[in-house]
């Protein structure tokens, strides 16, 4: 009798504990994965948008992303250097490993590492990796590519021909061009079956699972800004055609890496009110995800955090000391980079532009002046900068990653930063801390201090199995 309660005791506790165990299991896998890298994102490109959304949109709520519950930081220097490039810091994010600035998916031995979006579509995941970056550079690349340098845009292409992804959205693919001639590039996609299409109404009429999805204009020569209103297709446009893709294609779960591309690039320029409006166009999308979330919290992961941090960003400067003026971006309604393309449209056709005319487009387009203070010293020099590099073309150039800006631009947007109180160390990339923010199954892992090498190894431990 007693044996026999025993034997049934025993029996009950392991019926229990294998319904609990299971009870455990599901609710502690990430079914859905959202892996959000603000390229450049240090913690003053954050912490700038969110002071800009409390002292001049008014807005009380912080930052969808510094609402989850988890908010930590991470380290970002490469194999090679303190100061990480993109390649290395999107191989660190996608593989766990740390290899060479330039290298891109490989160790520094040039030995293929395999990426998480790899490893989770061989346990059934769904992929889905999304920039407003072009498709073949090197964070999404680091997801899918495996090549020694990553100027190798064509290579990197036609690996992510093979590598079965369902959706890959981003700008443009510079793979379709070398030395300026189109290569062979769509033929490679066709015979892989992926179907690349232009715009989101291509999306529409196409029938394919495996999609890459790129802007219905090929190579146009001004990024697309936020600020810019420039039309093409938006880091939410292109999200929201993945989850949808998703899907489609009848997955139950999924991996999705998306990639606010803009903030590096305005990091790189040093355009403070662009960078802010990219951050906040970033988190809008991080919202996107939380709303997902909010139908799926058992089952959903949102991990927000960036490559590395661009141009050295600080919040105040020794013009205005313990104040910033943050309300000036208010005023910006163009782009540093789209600024000096007017700027050099002016020198390369001759014609005549005054400098009240010049006066008039800085009053429209930045408030100088009108809102924004300009003592006179600043505008005596602005007048003599501009009768040197935009009237008589003897300007000295600064050179940065992605944009040339004339001597006239860089004055003006120094002044900017002058009145609004932003500073900045770098035209590149530096060694600066970037925040990590996360919420949903396995979130609770990335609290505490990250190395970028620990956030894809702490998805794939939230991962389901
Ligand atoms: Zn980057």
């Amino acid at each position: 009798m007693f044996n026999n309660i025993m034997t049934r005791s025993i029996y009950l506790g392991i019926i229990l504990s294998a319904f609990v165990s299971n009870i455990n299991c599901t609710a502690q896998e990430a079914k859905y994965i959202f892996y959000l890298i603000g390229d450049g994102m240090g913690m003053a490109h954050a912490m700038a948008a969110e002071a800009y959304n409390r002292t001049v949109a008014h807005n009380d709520s912080h930052l969808r992303m510094m609402q989850f519950p988890v908010a930590s930081q991470c380290t970002t220097h490469s194999a090679s250097s303190p100061v990480t490039d993109s390649a290395a810091a999107g191989t660190a994010l996608a593989t766990a490993t740390k290899t060479r600035n330039g290298m891109l998916g490989m160790n520094p031995d040039t030995i293929a590492v395999t990426s998480i979006a790899t490893q989770l579509q061989q346990s059934g995941y769904g992929i889905g990796i999304v920039t407003t970056e072009d498709a073949d550079d090197a964070t999404p690349g680091a997801f899918y590519a495996h090549v020694p340098n990553r100027s190798m845009t064509y290579e990197i292409c036609c690996q992510g021909a093979e590598c079965g992804f369902d959706f890959i959205a981003g700008r443009n693919l510079r793979g379709l061009k070398r030395n300026g001639k189109p290569t062979d590039l769509p033929d490679v996609f066709a015979r892989n079956g992926v179907e690349v299409v232009r715009g989101l109404g291509a999306l529409k009429e196409s029938k394919s699972r495996k999609v890459v999805l790129l802007d219905s204009i090929p190579f146009p020569d001004v990024w697309y800004y936020t600020i810019d209103s420039v039309p093409g297709l938006t880091l939410a446009a292109m999200t929201g055609a993945c989850m949808d893709h998703l899907k489609k294609n009848g997955h139950d779960k999924w991996f999705m890496m998306i990639e606010g591309g803009n903030i590096d690039h305005a990091g790189h320029a040093n355009d403070g009110g662009t960078i802010i409006k990219e951050v906040l166009n970033f988190d809008d999308v991080v919202t996107m995800t939380y709303n997902f979330y909010l139908q799926h919290p058992d089952e959903t992961l949102i991990i927000v955090t960036a490559d590395h941090e661009t141009g050295g960003m600080g919040l105040g400067n020794n013009s205005l000391g313990y104040n910033l003026q943050l309300q000036h971006y208010d005023r910006q309604k163009v782009s540093k980079e789209r600024f000096t393309v007017y700027c050099r449209e002016i020198i390369n056709s001759g014609r005549n532009y005054s400098w009240q005319q010049m006066v008039q487009y800085l009053t429209d387009n930045l408030g100088f002046w009108k809102y924004v203070p300009v003592n006179d010293n600043d505008t005596a020099e602005l007048e003599r900068i501009y009768d040197k590099a935009i009237t008589h073309n003897e300007g000295t150039d600064t050179h940065t990653l992605y944009k040339t800006f004339d001597q006239f631009t860089e004055t003006v947007y120094h002044i900017l930063d002058k009145a609004t109180g932003i500073n900045w160390t770098s035209h590149a990339h530096t060694g600066g801390l970037v925040p990590v923010y996360a919420i949903g199954v396995g979130a609770e892992k990335f609290t505490g201090f990250n190395d970028n090498i620990d956030i894809p190894t702490k998805i794939m431990e939230a991962a389901a199995k």
